[in-house]
């Protein structure tokens, strides 16, 4: 199965153009989908989800009609959204098994095997008698997942599921993730870029609306290959650097500002060269294209 987004454009009564002629297909696996807050991700997945209109374009999944068989694309879908609120004084296995009658899981028997089922995945079945208002942020995520895997989906749609989750939280997150895909199509949108790399197979970066790189991650990688440079700097030289470099990263090590430079060339003046990832290519992506026009004019 393959989602296929030709064309897509939406923009808000406001006048903000959230998703700008948007082109991308995505199979089985797990896709990410980067980019920074407001660049549209949130806008393209509920559009994905049925719940929001575009103003143009078309999106198939296999032979569905995203735009128009809504109802048909709500049973193969599994959707958490970027702002998952739970009852907090509802424990986890009284909703899952409420959210599973409103999916249409109307055999008991049936029912109770798979709710079970999902709260074992997810690491919640220890908790399940518990009200979610005491849960951790990982684990209402995690109930998030397992609600949104009701009904075996065929498309899932995850909206920035690790953000605001600790370093052991993530990971354990990672882990349950990973075990989505195969012969799903998993959209995972994420301004993480970590979160790609752990889990992704092919991303696109997009911003404003628009995809500026689509591929796999690793190969994107390589075409940075020979062209990154890094240096480290004195904090009031920053803007020098910015004036005469296609600046991508400024990060801090042991107190030190140092930079990543995009080149074709041996820069000089103290650059070393450096194997670039995935950060690198983000950020190349996401600031590069602005600076270079300044560096270059
Ligand atoms: P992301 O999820 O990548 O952060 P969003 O899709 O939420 O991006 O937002 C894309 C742009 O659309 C932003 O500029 C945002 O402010 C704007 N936007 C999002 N939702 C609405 C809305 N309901 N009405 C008006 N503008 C919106
Ligand atoms: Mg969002």
């Amino acid at each position: 199965m393959e989602l296929v987004i030709k064309n897509l454009t939406k923009t808000y009564k406001n006048g903000v153009k959230a998703i700008n002629n948007l082109n991308l297909e995505i199979g089985t696996g797990m896709f990410g989908l980067l980019g920074p807050n407001g660049a549209g991700k949130s806008t393209l997945m509920r559009t994905i989800a049925t719940l929001q209109e575009a103003d143009e374009g078309t999106i198939t999944f296999g032979d569905l009609d995203v735009l128009t068989q809504k109802n048909e694309v709500r049973k193969i879908l599994g959707y958490l959204p970027q702002e998952f609120g739970v009852y907090p004084k509802v424990s986890a296995e009284v909703l899952l098994n409420h959210l599973a009658v409103l999916k249409g899981l109307t055999n008991t028997k049936e029912r109770k095997e798979v709710v079970k089922a999902l709260l074992h995945k997810t690491n919640l079945y220890d908790h399940r008698k518990k009200n979610m208002g005491g849960y951790s942020g990982g684990m209402k995520q995690r109930f998030g997942i397992a609600q949104a895997l009701l009904s075996n989906p065929k498309l899932i749609i995850v909206d920035e599921p690790t953000a605001g989750l600790d370093p052991a939280e993530r990971n354990r997150f990672y882990n349950l993730l990973s075990e989505l895909g195969e012969n799903t199509v998993v959209i995972l949108s994420t301004h993480i870029v970590d979160d790609v790399k752990e889990l992704c197979t092919n991303m696109a970066i997009v911003n404003r609306g628009e995809v500026l790189l689509k591929g796999n991650p690793v190969k994107t990688i390589e075409q940075l290959k020979d062209k990154v440079y890094k240096k480290t700097i004195l904090k009031n030289e920053l803007e020098h650097y910015k004036q005469h470099h296609v600046v991508i990263a400024e990060k801090f090590l042991l107190g030190k500002p140092v930079i990543h430079v995009l080149s074709e060339s041996d820069p000089g003046d103290g650059f070393i060269p450096i194997q670039a990832d995935l950060e690198d290519v983000y950020f190349s992506q996401i600031f590069g294209r602005d600076q270079h026009q300044n560096a270059l004019s």
